[in-house]
């Protein structure tokens, strides 16, 4: 038998990078899909960010995900950028196309990917909590999802308007900001909560988004982009209210489903890349 020493590489640029499990997800992936890839997990500081991007270039890398703090600086060092990264103006998705480094921004498709197993938000009001790198991916793609009405709550005023502006002028959804000062009320009119700041990530488990949960009525549907733990306070708040629930495991696993097509042309099986995370204890 023929054997092939030589593996496709694509791997991650970040700076924390041990705790990121997304080499266990996407290597899940390639071994489902029978291919001799492989993903390195690389820690890179900002001033080296230019040279990471030249080396793999060097080497021929498939592609490479950014995570913090890379996911806006990186942009500098590609040669295009596909429509959603181009509007979100953050790229996480690196793909080699020919000689040409295209950056993708696959945050907020993977969210509504996930979003679309438990409902369709075209149609739907959403109030989306947090105006961060997270949020800012996830409202404009449920606004290119056909989201007519999207409530920014934020902490931050000048985020949170950042945003707004943002959505108003790039997408055809209509935005508006309110301030997160104090126990938020959701209008019953909502048919979409996303919490996509960063309150009840691990370690601080017990963290709950400031949020009335007496005001989350059955129709509604609550997706939270925490993915450790994906089982957060606000998800089981959700539930025993009646909500339907999307956890930031799926939006996680389905953003990586994006990423592998984009570079492999195949379709993995998300899950078995859920599968690999649970593993681990997530
Ligand atoms: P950023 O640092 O860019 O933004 C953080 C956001 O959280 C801001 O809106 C910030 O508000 C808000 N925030 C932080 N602390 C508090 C607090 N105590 N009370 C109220 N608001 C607060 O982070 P990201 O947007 O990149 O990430 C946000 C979360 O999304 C993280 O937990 C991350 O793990 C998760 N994520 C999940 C992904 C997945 O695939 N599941 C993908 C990407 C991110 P302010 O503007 O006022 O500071």
């Amino acid at each position: 038998m023929p054997h092939d020493f030589l593996q496709a590489l694509t791997g991650s640029f970040a700076m924390p990078a041990a705790e990121n499990p997304t080499v266990v997800m996407v290597e899940a992936a390639f071994r489902q899909l029978g291919l001799n890839w492989r993903y390195i997990n690389c820690e890179v500081p900002p001033e080296r960010l230019g040279d990471a991007v030249r080396g793999a270039r060097a080497m021929g890398w498939r592609g490479f995900n950014c995570s913090i703090p890379h996911k806006v600086a990186v942009i500098e060092h590609l040669d295009e950028l596909g429509e959603s990264a181009r509007i979100i103006g953050a790229v996480n998705t690196i793909v080699r196309r020919g000689d040409r480094l295209v950056g993708e921004n696959t945050d907020g498709q993977g969210f509504v990917q996930a979003l679309r197993a438990v409902c369709e938000p075209a149609g739907q009001d959403a109030v989306v909590f947090g105006a961060g790198g997270a949020a800012r991916a996830v409202a404009v793609e449920l606004a290119l999802a056909g989201v007519p009405r999207i409530d920014i709550v934020n902490r931050g005023r000048e985020r949170g308007e950042a945003l707004v502006a943002l959505l108003n002028a790039r997408t055809p959804a209509e935005a508006r900001f309110l301030p997160w000062n104090g126990s938020f009320r959701i209008r019953p009119a909502t048919g979409l909560v996303v919490h996509a700041s960063s309150v009840g990530l691990y370690p601080d488990v017990e963290a709950m988004p400031d949020i009335d949960t007496d005001s989350l009525q059955p129709h509604m549907v609550v997706a939270d982009g925490i993915h450790n733990p994906p089982l957060t306070r606000l998800l089981r708040a959700a539930r025993s209210r009646g909500c339907r629930t999307a956890d930031g495991l799926g939006m996680l696993v389905n953003q990586g489903v994006i990423g592998i097509r984009h570079w492999t042309g195949r379709d993995p099986d998300p899950q078995v890349m859920r599968q690999a995370l649970l593993d681990l204890g997530l």
